[in-house]
């Protein structure tokens, strides 16, 4: 458990899907409430002027979303409801063209009744760079699969769960840039947040370019709430019950 914190030999997380390796980075602390020692050697960096330095290790937004994924070329994903990370040009466009006074707005693609699908492009730009692109599918009702499927889903608002629940392997996500070839598209329904009040689509921070934190990197403050979330994770009784996630015997190696 959290093992992330004081593996010192890896440069970055790495998790295995589909029998491989994949890099995720490392969560931004501060999503668990501690001060984030990456964060503030970034804000160091940019103050002495090493600015390209400082954003090569600055923390970046990693949206998500749920999702079904109605493509059947994804074996372990297909036609089940899944973790999604969203490209950020997606996740703009898509914010931009549900709002309800956008030019030929595409409408709420979430609601359960009058949602629709998206159809998600991966290509190569110009310049040699991956692009994603996103359009308008088809409607798509979800009516009485969300009932069942709000049970089973979790509060991607709860930034410290779930980047636990992420790096320590415990839910799958759906990674374009890892799962999608060139020139691929791929349908999804997006799913509301579990709160229908909530924005359905998340974010987290994590850092690329950095090494995992070293134990004496690691103050007592920082344990002492590591050991508060490892608590408050155990409280999480409904993900207890449901799927037996967390273990009595787990243990914080610090
Ligand atoms: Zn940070």
């Amino acid at each position: 458990m959290f093992n992330w914190l004081n593996d010192k030999t890896t440069e970055n997380v790495r998790r295995v899907v589909s029998g491989e390796s994949q890099r995720i980075g490392i969560p931004c602390l501060a999503m668990f409430g501690i001060e984030c020692p990456h964060c503030l050697r970034a804000r160091r960096l940019y103050a002495e002027r090493h600015d390209d330095e400082a954003s090569s290790i600055y923390k970046k937004k990693f949206f998500v979303c749920y999702a079904f994924i109605l493509s059947d070329q994804y074996e372990d994903y297909s036609r089940r409801v899944t973790l999604f990370q969203m490209p950020v040009n997606v996740t703009d466009k898509i914010v931009r063209k549900m709002h309800p006074k956008a030019p030929n707005s595409w409408g709420d693609a979430v609601d359960p009744e009058k949602g629709y699908t998206l159809i998600i492009e991966k290509t190569s730009g110009s310049d040699g760079r991956t692009q994603y692109d996103v359009d308008k599918g088809k409607p798509m009702s979800i009516t009485k699969l969300w009932s069942k499927y709000k049970e089973e889903i979790m509060d991607i608002h709860d930034q410290a769960l779930l980047s636990y629940m992420l790096v320590s392997n415990q839910i799958q996500i759906f990674q374009p840039r890892f799962e999608m070839k060139e020139n691929e598209t791929i349908e999804i329904r997006m799913l509301p947040c579990k709160n229908e009040n909530k924005y359905p689509i998340s974010y987290l921070f994590f850092h690329w370019n950095v090494t995992q934190l070293r134990e004496d990197e690691i103050a007592f403050e920082c344990k002492y709430k590591v050991d508060c979330i490892r608590k408050k994770l155990e409280a999480e009784a409904d993900y207890q019950e449901s799927s037996d996630i967390i273990h009595e015997d787990e243990e914080i190696e610090l």
